[in-house]
């Protein structure tokens, strides 16, 4: 029976529509054989309908991955429904070059995928339909907004000028550290030191130079420790260490170690060279302090020692004898 002349036009139309619409239409037999490829593929392939005509997809294109389309492919045929894929779980399947030129940040085109059946008159799935969807500027979005976030994370955690962890952060981490003794019952230390003097270093030299020396003790610190070791800065010119696994001897050399570094060094400031020191207080947990915050009194305590004491020095805090019971 022929077709009669509305009919045509509207085939006309249709197929018009499908060749300029901005989504990449693909139709595969099951052998893979591109069937259709409309304008949308044309121009960011750059390769002609009439080129791909018949021609196995994983011939024209052998970056695509193969096992992973045939997978999705089978899925679809077999139970003759659509699926989706989105560019999350896989950036694109073809690789075209991003034209965008707002979100030329990203080399290729994400693509988020539809592949639905296509049944020929006896119900059968015969062919398979690919829809392509430019979802580029959703998805570099999407980045720049996880990036910006991770940012803002790691900002919020740490100290602008040293870049260790700011004091909030620090603090929960030693009152983890106090929870995890408690249970498990494991040897753990804490370190609170400030620097010697930091008065005249201001006032002789300048603020500037004073945050200098601050970002000097900050990376000759983190130099001598551990990756395991969390290092804070707790107020202007003090900071605090974690030592997990570390008991007060222990503490003591690596604190040592610390403060010769920092005695031995100048720093070349723009204003001048500078030298200064360092005292430190040590507390390892034992016996049963109140709370995290009764641990760092005692290592406050033991720095408070060591100020008294002539500066420049470690002191490791001492439990007082327990009342001899009679
Ligand atoms: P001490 O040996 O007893 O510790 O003497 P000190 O002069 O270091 O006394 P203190 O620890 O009380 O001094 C802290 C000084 O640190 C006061 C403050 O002006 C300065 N300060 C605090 N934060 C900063 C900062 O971020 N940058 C600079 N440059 N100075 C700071
Ligand atoms: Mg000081
Ligand atoms: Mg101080």
């Amino acid at each position: 029976m022929a077709i009669n002349e509305f009919e045509a036009q509207a085939f006309h139309w249709l197929v018009d529509m499908l060749e300029s619409v901005e989504v990449g239409l693909v139709v595969l037999d099951l052998d893979f054989r591109v069937q259709a490829w409309n304008g949308f593929m044309e121009n960011h392939s750059g390769i002609t309908a009439s080129k791909t005509r018949n021609q196995v997809l994983f011939e024209l294109f052998p970056d695509i991955p193969e096992a992973w389309l045939r997978r999705k492919v089978d899925a679809v045929t077999l139970l003759n429904t659509r699926a989706f894929t989105s560019w999350e779980q896989r950036p694109y399947l073809f690789q075209f070059r991003n034209t965008r030129p707002i979100t030329g940040t990203e080399e290729y085109m994400f693509q988020n995928l539809t592949i639905s059946p296509l049944s020929g008159s006896t119900g059968q799935v015969e062919k398979i339909c690919i829809m392509v969807y430019d979802v580029t500027d959703i998805a570099t979005g999407k980045r720049a907004l996880e990036r910006a976030n991770e940012q803002l994370a790691k900002l919020s955690k740490t100290d602008r000028l040293t870049g260790l962890l700011n004091r909030g952060t620090w603090e929960n981490l030693v009152d983890a550290e106090f929870e995890r003794f408690r249970r498990y019952g494991h040897i753990t230390s804490l370190v609170m030191f400030d620097i010697d003097f930091f008065k005249k270093v201001n006032d002789s030299h300048g603020h500037l130079a004073g945050d200098e020396v601050i970002k000097h003790t900050a990376k000759t610190t983190r130099d001598c420790l551990r990756s395991s070791d969390s290092i804070g800065r707790y107020g202007g010119e003090e900071f605090g260490i974690i030592l997990p696994e570390t008991d007060a001897e222990g503490a003591r050399i690596i604190c040592e170690r610390i403060r010769e570094a920092i005695e031995q060094s100048v720093v070349q400031t723009t204003m001048a060279p500078i030298r200064y020191t360092i005292s430190v207080g040590i507390s390892q947990l034992s016996g049963s302090p109140e709370n995290h915050m009764a641990w760092m009194q005692q290592a406050d305590e033991a720095l408070y020692a060591a100020k008294k004491g002539g500066r420049n020095r470690v002191v490791v805090y001492e439990n007082p004898e327990p009342p001899v019971s009679g």
